[in-house]
């Protein structure tokens, strides 16, 4: 089994590569084989990920697909959902309640791990009033998530003169999240592509009144609703 990472931990990956947003999208042109995404996104070895795949085929919670990747069965999807779920009611105690900036937030989130029981989760939901998003602008509900996805781009995918409103932050990079706060790319904020250099793997952008400079790999882990 692989060390250090908890059956919910890889149907929360696996779940982000079922709904394609994210750090989690699948890998451009054809078919990815999941064990080897799973296990990057998780940072195990290979066959750490293919043992435990197995195992959450064995607990009736993912079958395997025409190309052998996992797919969620009924029962691992609404695990899963409940594992995203309290992973972001949990960063909005964090941050709401014990002082941590949202940058923190994540981090901790995943620190406390299973320490809440799901009835704790609804008490704390309700005593922080039902929040609607994490503090990185992912909504508490994933059918609400999932709906909502068809309205949003990755900054990286939008054409030069394209204008959008931040609405989420990738957050799985503790780095990368760090340095979104630190350049005032949050959520509701607005940005313009001024111009897209795809050969440097960067673009121009517009913010807060001034042009500045966003690599690939932060604008893929942007994602906005284009106005
Ligand atoms: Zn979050």
């Amino acid at each position: 089994m692989a060390q250090g990472h908890s059956v919910d931990e890889y149907l929360e990956t696996i779940y982000f590569l079922a709904f394609p947003i994210g750090e989690y999208r699948p890998l451009a042109g054809g078919s990815p084989t999941l064990a080897s995404r799973v296990a990057e996104m998780l940072g195990v070895s290979r066959a750490s990920a293919g043992e435990m795949l197995k195992r959450l085929e064995g607990e009736g919670l993912i079958e395997r697909g025409e190309h052998k990747e996992a797919l969620l069965t009924a029962t691992g999807r609404k695990r899963a959902e409940r594992v995203v779920r309290k992973h972001r009611i949990i960063e909005r105690l964090l941050t709401d309640f014990m002082g941590y900036t949202p940058a923190e937030a994540h981090v901790q989130a995943d620190l406390l791990g299973d320490t809440f029981t799901d009835d704790m989760v609804e008490r704390i939901e309700e005593r922080l009033g039902n929040p609607d998003r994490c503090p990185h602008g992912w909504p508490v509900d994933p059918e609400a998530e999932q709906a909502e996805n068809r309205d949003l781009a990755a900054l990286s995918e939008l054409d030069a003169g394209a204008r959008a409103t931040i609405v989420r932050l990738a957050e799985h990079d503790g780095e990368l999240l760090h340095w979104f706060y630190d350049e005032g790319l949050v959520p509701g904020r607005e940005i313009e592509v001024r111009d897209t250099q795809p050969a440097a793997g960067q673009m121009t952008v517009k913010l807060n009144g001034q042009e500045r400079a966003i690599g690939e790999k932060a604008a893929a882990g942007l994602f906005v609703r284009p106005a």
